[in-house]
């Protein structure tokens, strides 16, 4: 059976799938998304994922389309059409369709809503992050509202094929003092070199990542101590581990940057066990 969209409405087959020229979300980038991990064909940090949904909506002023009793249904039987039991959800909610024109339409028009599904190989990721990745750095140029979660995502796909041309798999975007903001696509971490985990406070202008976010709640009650608070590239080198955090990445180790290794140079001990017992959490409490 093939991909199953849903668009306004409706489920469709993934290829006929299709939006209006006139979407602000396509012609503007006026548009919010959100991405769910599933496992076991259940939505991953279901609580932190709709929060943030609401708060980016809300910041730009774009009404929720339907209650979120409603939207967790949807999305649900988006999820059972595909049959897809690991992998990622995305919803992207757009302001809508109008007459293209820089300022909202008015009076406002109904939000558009797109979800789609795909599949994650869990063997193959686990064994990704069983070796690690590299990741390059790049300069921060993106807008000073990072912590809305738009679909505007030009710097982050450039500093993405910044890292694919260098055989990374992530870009760190590195501010004007120095410190790494966070990923392209995901959350930066270290290991310092005294054994104290770090990262980036979310008062930063960076997208407050949910799994990040849970990744705390994990690191509080394993007892451990965690620093929020930013770091610099030549820190990651010279810290004991670093990796990221992302729907998509779950748990990441970082073994280099910019080409040089981080510590030994090999996944740590410390990622993977945060990893494991992330997973085991994000499993646990899936709807
Ligand atoms: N930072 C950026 C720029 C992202 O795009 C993402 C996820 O896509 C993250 C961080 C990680 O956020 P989350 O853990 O909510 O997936």
């Amino acid at each position: 059976m093939g991909r199953i969209a849903y668009v306004n409405g409706r489920f469709v087959p993934h290829g006929e799938a299709v939006v209006h020229i006139e979407d602000r979300g396509y012609q503007l980038a006026d548009a919010v998304y959100e991405v769910w991990a599933l496992f076991d064909g259940k939505l991953a940090d279901p609580e932190g994922h709709f929060a943030r949904l609401e708060r980016s909506l809300g910041e730009l002023r774009i009404a929720m389309p339907m209650t979120r009793a409603a939207l967790t249904l949807v999305l649900k039987e988006t999820v059972r059409r595909n049959r897809v039991r690991e992998g990622l959800l995305y919803l992207q909610v757009s302001r809508g369709v109008a007459k293209r024109d820089h300022a909202f339409p008015n009076p406002p028009v109904r939000p558009a809503v797109v979800m789609t599904v795909s599949a994650v190989d869990r063997v193959a990721s686990e064994a990704r992050a069983a070796r690690g990745v590299g990741v390059v750095t790049t300069p921060e140029n993106r807008w000073g509202r990072c912590d809305i979660k738009t679909v505007g995502l030009l710097p982050n796909a450039l500093a993405k094929q910044k890292a694919r041309e260098a055989g990374a798999v992530e870009a760190w975007f590195v501010d004007e003092l120095g410190f790494v903001t966070e990923g392209a696509s995901s959350n930066a971490w270290i290991v310092d070199a005294e054994g104290r985990l770090r990262t980036r406070d979310t008062n930063a202008n960076i997208l407050r990542g949910v799994t990040r976010n849970s990744l705390l709640d994990v690191i509080r009650r394993e007892g451990m101590e965690v620093d929020e608070r930013p770091f610099t590239p030549a820190e990651a080198v010279a810290a004991k581990e670093a990796f990221i955090t992302g729907a998509g990445t779950l748990v990441l180790p970082v073994i280099a940057v910019d080409g040089k290794p981080v510590g030994e140079g090999r996944a740590g001990p410390v990622a993977k066990k945060l990893r494991r017992l992330y997973i085991e959490q994000a499993r646990a409490t899936a709807i």
